[in-house]
Protein backbone atom coordinates (compact mmCIF):
# COMPACT_ATOMS: atom_id res chain seq x y z
CA UNK A 1 0.00 0.00 0.00
CA UNK A 2 1.50 3.41 -1.09
CA UNK A 3 -0.80 5.76 0.62
CA UNK A 4 -0.83 10.01 -0.72
CA UNK A 5 -2.68 12.39 -0.21
CA UNK A 6 -4.97 14.50 -2.31
CA UNK A 7 -7.03 17.30 -2.14
CA UNK A 8 -10.16 16.43 -3.74
CA UNK A 9 -13.59 18.38 -3.90
CA UNK A 10 -17.03 17.50 -4.35
CA UNK A 11 -20.26 19.61 -6.51
CA UNK A 12 -23.69 19.03 -5.02
CA UNK A 13 -25.88 19.21 -8.24
CA UNK A 14 -28.70 20.11 -6.71
CA UNK A 15 -27.73 23.43 -4.86
CA UNK A 16 -26.48 25.12 -8.13
CA UNK A 17 -28.66 27.85 -8.28
CA UNK A 18 -26.49 28.51 -12.31
CA UNK A 19 -25.44 32.00 -11.23
CA UNK A 20 -22.03 31.79 -12.73
CA UNK A 21 -20.69 34.00 -9.60
CA UNK A 22 -17.89 31.57 -9.58
CA UNK A 23 -17.23 31.54 -13.12
CA UNK A 24 -16.80 35.72 -12.57
CA UNK A 25 -14.59 35.23 -9.15
CA UNK A 26 -12.21 32.93 -10.81
CA UNK A 27 -12.28 35.04 -14.10
CA UNK A 28 -11.65 38.01 -11.86
CA UNK A 29 -8.73 36.26 -10.51
CA UNK A 30 -6.92 34.27 -12.94
CA UNK A 31 -7.69 35.42 -16.45
CA UNK A 32 -8.71 38.68 -16.73
CA UNK A 33 -5.64 39.28 -18.93
CA UNK A 34 -4.46 39.49 -22.78
CA UNK A 35 -4.55 35.89 -24.48
CA UNK A 36 -6.91 34.12 -21.11
CA UNK A 37 -10.09 36.42 -22.41
CA UNK A 38 -11.63 33.20 -23.55
CA UNK A 39 -10.40 30.87 -20.98
CA UNK A 40 -13.02 29.90 -18.13
CA UNK A 41 -10.77 27.78 -15.76
CA UNK A 42 -14.31 27.47 -14.08
CA UNK A 43 -17.52 27.28 -16.50
CA UNK A 44 -21.23 26.68 -15.71
CA UNK A 45 -23.30 24.53 -18.34
CA UNK A 46 -26.76 23.93 -18.53
CA UNK A 47 -27.52 20.54 -19.20
CA UNK A 48 -28.80 18.66 -21.41
CA UNK A 49 -26.64 20.75 -23.40
CA UNK A 50 -23.72 20.79 -25.58
CA UNK A 51 -21.27 22.70 -22.89
CA UNK A 52 -18.34 24.50 -23.52
CA UNK A 53 -15.93 24.49 -25.54
CA UNK A 54 -18.87 23.18 -27.37
CA UNK A 55 -19.25 19.64 -27.48
CA UNK A 56 -16.57 18.95 -25.59
CA UNK A 57 -17.81 15.85 -24.67
CA UNK A 58 -17.92 14.53 -28.11
CA UNK A 59 -14.45 12.37 -28.49
CA UNK A 60 -14.76 11.12 -31.52
CA UNK A 61 -13.68 14.78 -32.55
CA UNK A 62 -11.55 15.44 -30.25
CA UNK A 63 -10.07 11.98 -28.87
CA UNK A 64 -9.39 13.33 -25.15
CA UNK A 65 -8.68 10.72 -22.85
CA UNK A 66 -7.33 6.62 -22.19
CA UNK A 67 -8.54 4.12 -24.07
CA UNK A 68 -8.40 0.39 -22.91
CA UNK A 69 -8.29 -2.27 -25.21
CA UNK A 70 -9.82 -5.05 -22.67
CA UNK A 71 -6.23 -6.12 -21.90
CA UNK A 72 -2.84 -4.29 -21.65
CA UNK A 73 -2.22 -0.59 -20.69
CA UNK A 74 -4.38 2.26 -20.93
CA UNK A 75 -3.21 4.68 -24.42
CA UNK A 76 -3.98 7.53 -25.17
CA UNK A 77 -6.61 8.91 -27.57
CA UNK A 78 -5.45 11.53 -29.01
CA UNK A 79 -1.44 10.56 -29.71
CA UNK A 80 1.05 7.45 -29.95
CA UNK A 81 4.71 6.95 -30.00
CA UNK A 82 4.59 7.15 -33.74
CA UNK A 83 2.54 9.83 -34.32
CA UNK A 84 2.98 12.33 -31.25
CA UNK A 85 6.24 14.30 -33.02
CA UNK A 86 4.43 14.79 -36.20
CA UNK A 87 1.21 16.18 -34.30
CA UNK A 88 3.41 18.83 -32.52
CA UNK A 89 3.31 20.42 -35.87
CA UNK A 90 -0.29 19.89 -37.25
CA UNK A 91 -3.17 18.14 -34.38
CA UNK A 92 -6.52 17.53 -35.92
CA UNK A 93 -7.99 17.02 -32.57
CA UNK A 94 -7.29 20.36 -30.88
CA UNK A 95 -10.77 22.30 -30.29
CA UNK A 96 -10.28 25.71 -32.51
CA UNK A 97 -11.44 29.36 -31.65
CA UNK A 98 -14.87 28.42 -32.93
CA UNK A 99 -15.44 25.89 -30.40
CA UNK A 100 -14.59 27.92 -27.92
CA UNK A 101 -16.10 32.13 -29.53
CA UNK A 102 -14.66 35.05 -30.11
CA UNK A 103 -14.23 36.82 -27.34
CA UNK A 104 -15.77 40.14 -26.91
CA UNK A 105 -16.49 43.76 -25.27
CA UNK A 106 -18.29 46.64 -26.11
CA UNK A 107 -17.35 49.99 -27.48
CA UNK A 108 -18.67 52.11 -23.91
CA UNK A 109 -16.58 55.44 -25.11
CA UNK A 110 -19.61 55.40 -27.80
CA UNK A 111 -22.04 55.87 -25.52
CA UNK A 112 -20.45 59.14 -24.04
CA UNK A 113 -18.78 60.52 -27.33
CA UNK A 114 -21.72 59.69 -29.62
CA UNK A 115 -23.10 62.96 -31.25
CA UNK A 116 -26.77 64.31 -30.13
CA UNK A 117 -29.28 62.84 -32.61
CA UNK A 118 -32.60 61.02 -32.40
CA UNK A 119 -31.84 57.91 -31.37
CA UNK A 120 -29.92 56.89 -28.54
CA UNK A 121 -26.63 55.64 -28.58
CA UNK A 122 -25.35 51.87 -28.57
CA UNK A 123 -22.37 50.35 -27.32
CA UNK A 124 -21.40 47.88 -30.69
CA UNK A 125 -19.32 44.53 -29.75
CA UNK A 126 -16.21 44.81 -30.69
CA UNK A 127 -13.48 41.62 -31.12
CA UNK A 128 -10.71 41.85 -27.83
CA UNK A 129 -8.62 40.16 -30.10
CA UNK A 130 -9.05 42.11 -33.53
CA UNK A 131 -10.25 45.24 -32.15
CA UNK A 132 -12.88 45.04 -34.86
CA UNK A 133 -16.69 45.08 -34.75
CA UNK A 134 -17.92 41.57 -34.76
CA UNK A 135 -21.33 40.06 -34.55
CA UNK A 136 -21.20 38.16 -31.78
CA UNK A 137 -22.35 34.03 -32.15
CA UNK A 138 -21.31 32.33 -28.83
CA UNK A 139 -20.16 32.80 -25.53
CA UNK A 140 -19.14 30.60 -22.70
CA UNK A 141 -22.53 30.23 -21.76
CA UNK A 142 -24.40 30.45 -24.50
CA UNK A 143 -26.85 27.69 -23.88
CA UNK A 144 -27.74 29.43 -20.85
CA UNK A 145 -31.05 27.93 -19.29
CA UNK A 146 -31.48 26.83 -23.13
CA UNK A 147 -32.52 22.97 -21.67
CA UNK A 148 -35.37 22.70 -24.95
CA UNK A 149 -33.51 23.98 -27.59
CA UNK A 150 -32.88 22.35 -30.81
CA UNK A 151 -29.70 23.78 -31.24
CA UNK A 152 -28.27 23.00 -27.63
CA UNK A 153 -29.79 20.74 -25.55
CA UNK A 154 -31.54 18.34 -28.16
CA UNK A 155 -27.42 17.97 -28.99
CA UNK A 156 -26.28 16.76 -26.21
CA UNK A 157 -24.23 13.77 -26.73
CA UNK A 158 -25.69 12.14 -23.56
CA UNK A 159 -29.31 11.54 -25.14
CA UNK A 160 -27.61 9.69 -27.74
CA UNK A 161 -28.14 6.64 -25.23
CA UNK A 162 -32.17 7.81 -24.89
CA UNK A 163 -34.58 5.90 -27.07
CA UNK A 164 -36.68 8.00 -29.52
CA UNK A 165 -39.61 7.87 -26.75
CA UNK A 166 -37.21 9.02 -24.02
CA UNK A 167 -35.72 11.65 -25.72
CA UNK A 168 -39.29 12.84 -26.67
CA UNK A 169 -41.01 12.68 -23.14
CA UNK A 170 -37.98 14.51 -21.97
CA UNK A 171 -38.37 17.76 -24.50
CA UNK A 172 -42.29 17.39 -23.43
CA UNK A 173 -43.26 21.16 -22.27
CA UNK A 174 -44.27 19.97 -18.97
CA UNK A 175 -41.46 17.39 -18.52
CA UNK A 176 -38.32 19.79 -19.52
CA UNK A 177 -35.90 19.78 -17.35
CA UNK A 178 -32.26 20.68 -16.92
CA UNK A 179 -29.72 21.16 -14.51
CA UNK A 180 -26.55 23.18 -13.95
CA UNK A 181 -23.15 21.39 -14.41
CA UNK A 182 -19.79 23.68 -12.64
CA UNK A 183 -16.68 22.36 -14.43
CA UNK A 184 -13.48 22.95 -13.06
CA UNK A 185 -10.07 20.68 -13.95
CA UNK A 186 -10.30 17.79 -12.01
CA UNK A 187 -7.05 17.40 -11.05
CA UNK A 188 -6.84 13.42 -11.90
CA UNK A 189 -5.46 11.08 -10.42
CA UNK A 190 -4.57 9.37 -13.46
CA UNK A 191 -4.07 13.10 -16.13
CA UNK A 192 -3.65 12.36 -19.77
CA UNK A 193 -2.56 15.53 -19.67
CA UNK A 194 0.43 15.35 -17.62
CA UNK A 195 1.55 12.18 -19.66
CA UNK A 196 0.79 13.89 -23.38
CA UNK A 197 3.14 17.07 -22.74
CA UNK A 198 6.30 16.86 -24.71
CA UNK A 199 8.34 19.02 -22.76
CA UNK A 200 7.31 17.36 -19.49
CA UNK A 201 5.90 20.94 -17.97
CA UNK A 202 2.79 19.81 -16.38
CA UNK A 203 3.22 17.93 -13.01
CA UNK A 204 1.08 16.90 -9.98
CA UNK A 205 2.49 18.58 -6.65
CA UNK A 206 3.57 15.68 -4.35
CA UNK A 207 1.94 17.12 -1.40
CA UNK A 208 -1.86 17.62 -2.34
CA UNK A 209 -1.74 16.71 -6.20
CA UNK A 210 -2.93 19.74 -7.54
CA UNK A 211 -2.11 19.76 -11.63
CA UNK A 212 -0.28 22.54 -12.24
CA UNK A 213 1.61 23.65 -15.95
CA UNK A 214 5.25 24.90 -15.27
CA UNK A 215 5.01 28.15 -17.53
CA UNK A 216 9.07 28.13 -17.35
CA UNK A 217 8.90 24.64 -19.22
CA UNK A 218 5.61 24.90 -21.56
CA UNK A 219 6.80 24.87 -24.93
CA UNK A 220 2.72 25.86 -26.29
CA UNK A 221 2.67 22.59 -28.10
CA UNK A 222 -0.83 22.19 -27.00
CA UNK A 223 -0.72 18.54 -26.90
CA UNK A 224 -2.18 18.64 -23.59
CA UNK A 225 -5.29 20.49 -24.65
CA UNK A 226 -6.14 17.52 -26.92
CA UNK A 227 -5.44 15.08 -24.41
CA UNK A 228 -7.50 16.73 -22.09
CA UNK A 229 -10.75 14.95 -22.36
CA UNK A 230 -13.28 17.75 -20.05
CA UNK A 231 -11.01 20.20 -21.95
CA UNK A 232 -9.46 22.47 -19.67
CA UNK A 233 -6.41 23.45 -20.31
CA UNK A 234 -6.34 26.58 -22.82
CA UNK A 235 -3.89 27.96 -24.90
CA UNK A 236 -2.42 31.67 -24.28
CA UNK A 237 -2.50 33.17 -27.88
CA UNK A 238 -0.16 36.05 -26.40
CA UNK A 239 1.82 34.31 -24.28
CA UNK A 240 2.13 31.07 -26.16
CA UNK A 241 1.82 28.89 -22.79
CA UNK A 242 -1.00 26.16 -22.01
CA UNK A 243 -2.75 27.56 -19.08
CA UNK A 244 -5.23 25.77 -16.21
CA UNK A 245 -7.23 25.98 -13.01
CA UNK A 246 -4.52 26.27 -10.28
CA UNK A 247 -7.11 25.10 -7.61
CA UNK A 248 -6.43 28.38 -6.17
CA UNK A 249 -3.32 26.93 -4.77
CA UNK A 250 -2.24 30.26 -2.95
CA UNK A 251 -4.73 30.95 -1.19
CA UNK A 252 -4.81 27.13 -0.73
CA UNK A 253 -1.47 27.69 1.10
CA UNK A 254 -2.43 30.49 3.19
CA UNK A 255 -5.54 28.86 4.80
CA UNK A 256 -8.52 29.82 1.61
CA UNK A 257 -10.68 28.14 -0.19
CA UNK A 258 -10.33 28.49 -4.24
CA UNK A 259 -12.05 31.62 -5.31
CA UNK A 260 -14.63 30.07 -7.13
CA UNK A 261 -15.45 28.04 -3.81
CA UNK A 262 -15.39 30.83 -1.73
CA UNK A 263 -18.13 32.93 -3.66
CA UNK A 264 -20.31 30.04 -4.53
CA UNK A 265 -23.93 31.36 -3.79
CA UNK A 266 -25.46 28.10 -3.65
CA UNK A 267 -22.56 26.82 -1.14
CA UNK A 268 -22.61 23.64 -3.56
CA UNK A 269 -18.79 23.12 -3.45
CA UNK A 270 -17.13 21.21 -0.65
CA UNK A 271 -12.76 20.08 0.24
CA UNK A 272 -11.16 18.39 1.53
CA UNK A 273 -8.15 15.61 1.70
CA UNK A 274 -8.11 12.09 0.56
CA UNK A 275 -5.63 9.16 0.98
CA UNK A 276 -5.80 7.01 -1.48
CA UNK A 277 -3.37 4.27 -2.40
CA UNK A 278 -1.32 4.93 -5.69
CA UNK A 279 -0.33 1.58 -5.82
CA UNK A 280 -3.78 0.68 -7.41
CA UNK A 281 -3.99 3.34 -9.92
CA UNK A 282 -2.37 1.92 -12.64
CA UNK A 283 -4.87 -0.83 -12.87
CA UNK A 284 -7.89 0.52 -11.41
CA UNK A 285 -8.88 2.19 -14.61
CA UNK A 286 -8.61 -1.13 -16.87
CA UNK A 287 -11.79 -2.03 -16.23
CA UNK A 288 -15.16 -2.43 -18.30
CA UNK A 289 -16.74 0.73 -17.92
CA UNK A 290 -19.60 -0.45 -15.56
CA UNK A 291 -17.06 -1.48 -12.96
CA UNK A 292 -15.04 1.80 -13.35
CA UNK A 293 -16.93 3.30 -10.31
CA UNK A 294 -16.76 0.98 -7.68
CA UNK A 295 -12.68 0.54 -9.49
CA UNK A 296 -11.62 4.09 -8.44
CA UNK A 297 -13.67 3.46 -4.80
CA UNK A 298 -11.16 1.05 -4.39
CA UNK A 299 -8.20 3.16 -4.37
CA UNK A 300 -9.86 5.53 -1.65
CA UNK A 301 -8.40 4.44 1.53
CA UNK A 302 -10.44 4.98 5.33
CA UNK A 303 -8.55 7.37 6.87
CA UNK A 304 -9.71 5.81 9.74
CA UNK A 305 -8.30 2.64 9.21
CA UNK A 306 -5.18 2.08 11.66
CA UNK A 307 -3.32 0.09 8.74
CA UNK A 308 -3.84 3.00 6.53
CA UNK A 309 -2.48 5.68 9.51
CA UNK A 310 -0.23 3.78 9.85
CA UNK A 311 1.18 3.49 6.46
CA UNK A 312 0.26 7.04 5.51
CA UNK A 313 2.97 7.95 8.20
CA UNK A 314 5.42 5.60 6.82
CA UNK A 315 5.46 7.52 3.59
CA UNK A 316 5.73 10.76 5.66
CA UNK A 317 2.39 12.02 5.56
CA UNK A 318 1.67 14.94 8.44
CA UNK A 319 -1.06 14.45 11.06
CA UNK A 320 -2.19 17.41 10.39
CA UNK A 321 -3.22 15.83 6.97
CA UNK A 322 -4.04 12.57 8.15
CA UNK A 323 -6.20 14.42 10.87
CA UNK A 324 -7.33 16.75 7.56
CA UNK A 325 -8.61 13.35 5.53
CA UNK A 326 -10.17 11.78 8.55
CA UNK A 327 -12.50 14.87 8.25
CA UNK A 328 -12.64 15.36 5.00
CA UNK A 329 -16.38 16.00 3.26
CA UNK A 330 -14.95 14.54 0.27
CA UNK A 331 -14.50 11.08 1.92
CA UNK A 332 -17.73 11.28 3.65
CA UNK A 333 -19.75 11.87 -0.06
CA UNK A 334 -17.60 9.65 -1.93
CA UNK A 335 -16.87 6.57 0.13
CA UNK A 336 -19.09 6.40 3.24
CA UNK A 337 -22.57 7.66 1.64
CA UNK A 338 -21.52 6.70 -1.72
CA UNK A 339 -23.34 9.84 -3.08
CA UNK A 340 -20.74 11.79 -5.26
CA UNK A 341 -19.82 10.55 -8.63
CA UNK A 342 -16.78 11.16 -10.74
CA UNK A 343 -17.81 13.31 -14.24
CA UNK A 344 -17.30 10.22 -17.49
CA UNK A 345 -15.33 8.11 -15.44
CA UNK A 346 -15.05 6.63 -19.42
CA UNK A 347 -12.73 8.90 -20.48
CA UNK A 348 -10.26 7.07 -17.51
CA UNK A 349 -8.25 9.71 -15.87
CA UNK A 350 -9.57 9.04 -12.63
CA UNK A 351 -11.15 12.66 -12.03
CA UNK A 352 -10.83 13.49 -8.44
CA UNK A 353 -14.09 16.08 -8.42
CA UNK A 354 -17.02 14.10 -7.76
CA UNK A 355 -20.26 15.30 -8.43
CA UNK A 356 -23.85 14.88 -6.21
CA UNK A 357 -25.94 14.08 -8.91
CA UNK A 358 -29.42 16.76 -9.02
CA UNK A 359 -32.52 15.14 -7.66
CA UNK A 360 -34.83 18.01 -7.73
CA UNK A 361 -36.55 17.39 -11.20
CA UNK A 362 -37.53 13.93 -9.86
CA UNK A 363 -38.66 15.31 -6.44
CA UNK A 364 -40.56 18.60 -8.17
CA UNK A 365 -43.52 16.48 -9.69
CA UNK A 366 -46.75 17.46 -7.26
CA UNK A 367 -50.52 17.25 -7.62
CA UNK A 368 -52.91 19.09 -5.59
CA UNK A 369 -50.45 21.23 -3.61
CA UNK A 370 -48.52 18.21 -2.32
CA UNK A 371 -46.24 15.09 -3.82
CA UNK A 372 -47.38 12.83 -5.38
CA UNK A 373 -47.01 9.42 -4.27
CA UNK A 374 -46.48 6.28 -5.99
CA UNK A 375 -46.32 2.37 -6.15
CA UNK A 376 -43.17 1.76 -5.00
CA UNK A 377 -43.71 3.96 -1.73
CA UNK A 378 -41.55 6.61 -3.43
CA UNK A 379 -43.27 9.96 -3.91
CA UNK A 380 -42.49 9.91 -7.41
CA UNK A 381 -40.63 6.72 -8.85
CA UNK A 382 -37.20 6.74 -10.57
CA UNK A 383 -38.67 5.72 -14.00
CA UNK A 384 -40.76 8.78 -13.88
CA UNK A 385 -37.63 10.61 -13.05
CA UNK A 386 -37.57 13.81 -15.23
CA UNK A 387 -33.95 13.88 -16.06
CA UNK A 388 -34.08 10.18 -17.23
CA UNK A 389 -31.60 7.76 -15.07
CA UNK A 390 -29.95 6.60 -18.46
CA UNK A 391 -29.00 10.41 -18.63
CA UNK A 392 -27.89 10.75 -15.52
CA UNK A 393 -25.56 7.25 -16.05
CA UNK A 394 -24.30 9.02 -18.94
CA UNK A 395 -22.25 11.33 -17.25
CA UNK A 396 -21.80 9.86 -13.81
CA UNK A 397 -21.35 6.32 -13.74
CA UNK A 398 -19.98 5.55 -17.47
CA UNK A 399 -23.80 4.27 -18.19
CA UNK A 400 -23.99 2.05 -15.27
CA UNK A 401 -27.66 2.88 -13.99
CA UNK A 402 -27.85 0.71 -11.13
CA UNK A 403 -25.10 2.91 -9.29
CA UNK A 404 -27.37 6.69 -9.95
CA UNK A 405 -30.46 4.83 -9.12
CA UNK A 406 -28.78 3.94 -5.72
CA UNK A 407 -27.52 7.41 -5.34
CA UNK A 408 -31.44 8.90 -6.32
CA UNK A 409 -32.64 6.55 -3.60
CA UNK A 410 -30.44 7.85 -1.06
CA UNK A 411 -30.98 11.76 -1.56
CA UNK A 412 -34.74 10.91 -2.37
CA UNK A 413 -34.81 8.70 1.20
CA UNK A 414 -33.18 11.77 3.21
CA UNK A 415 -36.27 13.98 1.57
CA UNK A 416 -38.91 12.14 2.78
CA UNK A 417 -37.27 11.38 6.04
CA UNK A 418 -36.98 15.09 6.73
CA UNK A 419 -40.18 15.75 5.12
CA UNK A 420 -42.05 12.97 7.18
CA UNK A 421 -40.57 14.70 10.57
CA UNK A 422 -41.93 18.05 10.22
CA UNK A 423 -44.91 17.57 8.10
CA UNK A 424 -45.82 14.31 9.15
CA UNK A 425 -47.69 13.48 6.10
CA UNK A 426 -46.90 9.74 5.51
CA UNK A 427 -46.87 7.13 7.50
CA UNK A 428 -43.76 5.78 9.86
CA UNK A 429 -44.01 2.62 8.13
CA UNK A 430 -43.94 3.81 4.86
CA UNK A 431 -40.79 5.89 5.60
CA UNK A 432 -39.28 3.27 7.11
CA UNK A 433 -39.85 1.01 3.90
CA UNK A 434 -38.10 4.01 2.15
CA UNK A 435 -35.12 4.11 4.20
CA UNK A 436 -34.69 0.34 3.70
CA UNK A 437 -34.97 0.62 -0.06
CA UNK A 438 -31.99 3.09 0.16
CA UNK A 439 -30.33 0.87 2.29
CA UNK A 440 -30.11 3.99 4.67
CA UNK A 441 -30.92 4.46 8.66
CA UNK A 442 -32.40 7.76 10.24
CA UNK A 443 -28.74 8.60 11.26
CA UNK A 444 -26.85 8.52 8.23
CA UNK A 445 -29.78 10.28 7.12
CA UNK A 446 -29.57 13.26 9.79
CA UNK A 447 -25.20 12.93 8.75
CA UNK A 448 -26.08 14.03 4.99
CA UNK A 449 -28.78 16.46 5.88
CA UNK A 450 -26.85 18.16 8.08
CA UNK A 451 -23.81 18.12 5.46
CA UNK A 452 -26.28 18.96 2.94
CA UNK A 453 -28.03 21.57 3.87
CA UNK A 454 -26.58 23.18 6.88
CA UNK A 455 -22.99 22.75 6.72
CA UNK A 456 -20.57 25.44 7.99
CA UNK A 457 -17.40 26.85 6.57
CA UNK A 458 -15.46 24.76 8.15
CA UNK A 459 -17.46 21.60 7.34
CA UNK A 460 -17.40 22.56 3.53
CA UNK A 461 -13.88 23.17 3.59
CA UNK A 462 -11.45 20.78 5.47
CA UNK A 463 -8.33 22.64 4.41
CA UNK A 464 -4.95 20.84 5.04
CA UNK A 465 -2.13 22.60 6.76
CA UNK A 466 0.00 23.22 3.39
CA UNK A 467 2.60 25.66 4.14
CA UNK A 468 4.56 24.00 0.74
CA UNK A 469 7.79 24.05 2.07
CA UNK A 470 7.21 22.25 4.83
CA UNK A 471 4.25 19.72 2.89
CA UNK A 472 6.82 18.99 0.58
CA UNK A 473 9.21 17.65 2.97
CA UNK A 474 6.12 15.63 4.68
CA UNK A 475 5.53 13.56 1.58
CA UNK A 476 8.79 13.33 -0.05
CA UNK A 477 12.09 11.35 1.74
CA UNK A 478 15.48 10.42 -0.01
CA UNK A 479 14.06 6.83 1.99
CA UNK A 480 10.96 7.02 -0.27
CA UNK A 481 12.20 8.73 -3.02
CA UNK A 482 10.82 6.97 -6.48
CA UNK A 483 12.06 9.57 -8.94
CA UNK A 484 8.58 10.96 -9.29
CA UNK A 485 9.09 14.60 -9.06
CA UNK A 486 6.85 14.42 -6.15
CA UNK A 487 3.85 12.34 -7.30
CA UNK A 488 4.36 8.87 -8.52
CA UNK A 489 3.91 10.08 -12.67
CA UNK A 490 6.07 6.50 -13.68
CA UNK A 491 5.18 5.31 -16.98
CA UNK A 492 3.63 2.19 -15.28
CA UNK A 493 1.32 4.66 -13.77
CA UNK A 494 -0.03 6.80 -16.54
CA UNK A 495 -0.51 3.97 -18.69
CA UNK A 496 1.30 3.90 -21.96
CA UNK A 497 3.51 7.32 -22.59
CA UNK A 498 3.98 8.75 -26.22
FE1 LIG B 1 -5.51 17.24 -16.79
FE2 LIG B 1 -7.65 15.95 -15.76
FE3 LIG B 1 -7.38 18.60 -15.41
FE4 LIG B 1 -7.91 17.61 -17.85
S1 LIG B 1 -9.26 17.52 -16.07
S2 LIG B 1 -6.44 19.24 -17.33
S3 LIG B 1 -6.75 15.65 -17.81
S4 LIG B 1 -5.99 16.99 -14.63
FE1 LIG C 1 -23.52 27.16 -8.99
FE2 LIG C 1 -22.10 28.13 -6.90
FE3 LIG C 1 -21.30 28.65 -9.39
FE4 LIG C 1 -23.54 29.83 -8.47
S1 LIG C 1 -21.44 30.14 -7.68
S2 LIG C 1 -23.25 28.81 -10.50
S3 LIG C 1 -24.34 28.19 -7.15
S4 LIG C 1 -21.39 26.62 -8.47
Amino acid sequence: MDVRAHVSVIFHLDKCIGCHTCSVACKNVWTDRPGAEYMWWNNVETKPGTGFPTHWENQKTFNGGWKWNGNGNLEMRCQNKADAFLKLFYNPNQPNLDDYYEPFTYKYEDLFTAKAGDDQPTAIPVSLITGEPMEIKAGPNWDDDLSGSPIYAENDLNLDKLTEEERAQLFEVERLTMFYLPRICNHCANPTCVAACPSGAIYKRGEDGIVLINQEKCRGWRACVAACPYKKIYYNWKTGKSEKCILCFPRLETGQPPACFHSCVGRIRYLGVILYDADRVPDAMKVHDRALVESQRTTILDPHDPAVVAAARKNGISEEFIESAQKSPVFQYVMKWKLALPLHIEYRTMPLLFYVPPLLPVMGKSANGTYEHSADGFFTSLAESRLPIKYLASLFSAGNEQIVEAVMKKLMAVRHYKRWQSVRDMAESDVQKILREAQTTPAEVEEIYAMTAIPTQFQRYVLPPLQREEAIQSTCSPEACKGCSGFSLNPTVMGERA
